[in-house]
């Protein structure tokens, strides 16, 4: 504890943050944990309290805290070469496009940036000079989904579908548009399991054609939306969107920033559907968050559009740190580790027991819906089951409140719209134990069990 806290007082070190931080999401702050120290699942701020750490810091932190080897890697790196800009090339960039590509089914040519809000502007500018450079150039449009996060830059966040995000900073980029989710607890089509005709998926037909399809660049979604509430499709959703696409002659864009290395239960989200997409995102997950990287993976095909035109058209957009050497020394000890630890199957393991877990808490009078992808978790919060009036924030925060004393970190969805935060996340790092699984699972039924409403129904656990 000493040697983390590096002789700091907390009381100053509140002091300071209170004077200068100027927090994500919550400017106002006034008393954030001071991590100092991770490892494996759990972290410890400067009182030496302990938290387990349910939601991987935001969704990334996939092989857990503390690997050494991390550490070694970033730093023999730095030694040998801290920075090469990506109009050059250096080892470790190299190794690991070609790993990137593998890990995708081969065929890709990989782009660097920092964050996957950088990694989606990227395949937004390169969609759209693709389709300049084959004679399309009125294909500007990008089709995502209201709920949907796609990232905090004015592209990225235009493509983005929760309002309270996007509020205050309009206008955004322009040419973005949006389709409802398919979000079957509550049909935005009114339909149910039974009539289901699938209408989320064949909306982007309709859109295309009214809008008129030679407009139209891409789709961009993530295989499940993750950070706006958990809302996994339909198995064929995926598949159906892709057809439509090729039908109109737009890109499919696949963010695998939350999805992607592991996460789903596969290496990438979009292997559970049986799609080949055109653009691949990705980041948090590509180092688990170690370094700072994230990557646009683009289909060779359309990578030669650029690279036949003689070098006249080339890709006109740089980005200093992108592809930073140690990020990419980082990302490789990551996916070595990963596969030296068999991190994805276990992950799926784990999350066939998370989901298993989770249903014993489906007759909880507050639990109105329970989805799972890979080890990943949404539990839909209600007030009422019949009508399932969302649950006030207030509510989601007692929840988390209460695991949060009880050593447990929880997410909630992103989405801060009015009626729409009402989501409970879990995404743990990929080397929780079994038992710790069943801790989380209790801890949340804890938790649950003192709202207000509950009265005193067995749980199931
Ligand atoms: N896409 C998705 C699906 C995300 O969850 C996020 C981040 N939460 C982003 C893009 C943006 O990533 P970043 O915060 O690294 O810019």
């Amino acid at each position: 504890k000493e040697a983390a806290t590096q002789g700091h007082s907390k009381q100053r070190m509140l002091e300071k943050d209170r004077k200068y931080v100027w927090h994500h999401m919550s400017p106002h702050n006034e008393g954030p944990m001071i991590i100092v120290s991770g490892e494996g699942c759990w972290l410890t701020d400067m009182d030496g309290n302990r938290y387990y750490d349910a939601i991987s810091g935001l969704w990334c932190v996939n092989i857990g805290y503390g690997r050494k080897e991390m550490a070694k890697a970033a730093a023999e790196q730095m030694d040998n070469v801290a920075y090469v800009p990506m109009t050059q090339a250096h080892i470790p960039g190299i190794e690991l496009a070609e790993r990137i590509s593998e890990w995708l089914g081969g065929g890709y040519r990989i782009l660097f940036s920092n964050s996957g809000s950088e990694a989606n502007e990227a395949a937004f500018k390169i969609a759209r000079q693709y389709f300049n450079q084959i004679g399309q150039p009125e294909r500007h449009k990008f089709i995502s989904r209201h709920r949907a996060y796609h990232g905090s830059s004015m592209g990225a966040l235009a493509a983005t579908g929760q309002a309270q995000r996007k509020m205050r900073y309009e206008p955004l980029g322009t040419g973005f548009l949006h389709v409802p989710p398919p979000y079957c607890y509550r049909c935005p089509f009114g339909q149910n399991k039974d009539s289901c005709r699938m209408e989320c998926a064949e909306i982007y037909d309709q859109v295309m054609e009214w809008e008129g399809a030679q407009t139209v660049a891409g789709v961009i979604l993530e295989p499940v939306i993750t950070g706006g509430g958990m809302i996994v499709p339909p198995q064929d959703y995926m598949k159906r969107v892709k057809e439509i696409c090729d039908k109109h002659g737009a890109l499919l864009i696949v963010d695998e920033v939350i999805c992607g290395y592991g996460r789903s239960g596969r290496r990438f989200g979009h292997h559970n559907f049986g799609v080949q997409p055109d653009i691949v995102t990705m980041a948090k997950g590509l180092t688990s968050a170690y370094s700072p990287l994230s990557a646009t993976a683009v289909r060779e095909d359309l990578y030669d559009a650029f690279r036949l035109s003689g070098g006249l058209d080339h890709f006109r957009h740089i980005n200093t740190f992108g592809g930073n050497p140690v990020s990419c020394a980082v990302a490789n000890k990551n996916l070595e580790i990963i596969e030296r630890e068999r991190l994805v199957d276990h992950a799926s393991e784990l999350g066939r027991r998370l989901r298993d877990r989770l249903m014993s808490l489906a007759s909880h009078p507050y639990v109105g819906d329970i989805r799972t992808f890979g080890f990943a978790a949404g539990i839909e919060l209600v007030e009422d089951k019949e009508t399932k009036k969302p649950a006030s924030s207030d509510l989601i925060a007692k929840v988390m409140t209460a695991c949060k004393q009880r050593g447990l970190l929880i997410g909630k969805n992103g989405d801060t719209t009015p009626g729409y935060a009402n989501v409970l996340t879990l995404a743990p790092p990929f080397v929780a134990a079994f038992e710790e699984v069943d801790w989380m699972v209790s801890t949340l039924a804890i938790a649950l069990s003192m709202l207000p409403l509950y009265d005193g129904k067995e749980v199931g656990l």
